[in-house]
């Protein structure tokens, strides 16, 4: 595959950036998007192929079944294509910290899987999120982190000191637009 055959990616956080952050989420009654996560995305997409990266140490914790992950995603899934937005695909970590798997943000792992599957070019692409190991992720695949103030991200500002410190997810895609390239301009 030529080089330039290969699509940048955006990899996305899903709690406390597309939607609100209320813990380990078993049921859709306690999906709440933010307002402006439509629209940011549906910019996004039209120059970056779009994953969701979520780490659900709920599940390793015996806090939420794998099933009930899987009915939450599945609805957050679909309510994005009711708008128009196509995610390639979600990955989740299962594992609760403890059990030292290879999956968990920061590691890259899940970024490897959606090179390897769909041609990315991880050297030109971002992952967004409120925690420090979203940003750490985007630095092990070779991209660029974002960190955003929705969620946690708050709460743990101070930890940050190397990565872009945005708002919230529409200000993250409104920096990460303004980066492209203008060859890349459709
Ligand atoms: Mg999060
Ligand atoms: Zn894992």
């Amino acid at each position: 595959m030529e080089r330039n055959d290969l699509r940048p990616a955006v990899f996305l956080d899903r709690d406390g950036l597309l939607i609100d952050d209320r813990g380990f989420i078993g049921d859709i009654s306690d999906v709440f998007f933010y307002d402006f996560t439509f629209e940011s995305l549906k910019k996004l997409q039209n120059h970056f192929e779009l994953f969701i990266v979520t780490n659900q140490s709920g599940i390793g914790k015996g806090v939420t079944t794998a099933e009930q992950v899987k009915t939450v995603n599945d609805y957050v899934l679909r309510v994005l294509y009711d708008y128009g937005i196509i995610i390639r695909e979600l990955f989740v970590c299962p594992h609760d910290f403890g059990e030292n798997c290879g999956c968990r943000k920061p590691s890259p792992y899940f970024a490897y899987i959606a090179r390897d599957k769909y041609g990315i070019d991880l050297s030109e692409s971002y992952m967004i999120g409120d925690h420090k190991s979203d940003a750490e992720f985007a630095r092990n695949f070779g991209g660029r982190g974002i960190y955003v103030l929705t969620g946690h991200g708050e709460s743990h500002r101070d930890e940050i000191t190397e990565y872009p410190v945005k708002p919230s997810l529409k200000e993250a895609v409104e920096l990460i637009l303004s980066e492209i390239k203008p060859d890349r301009l459709l």
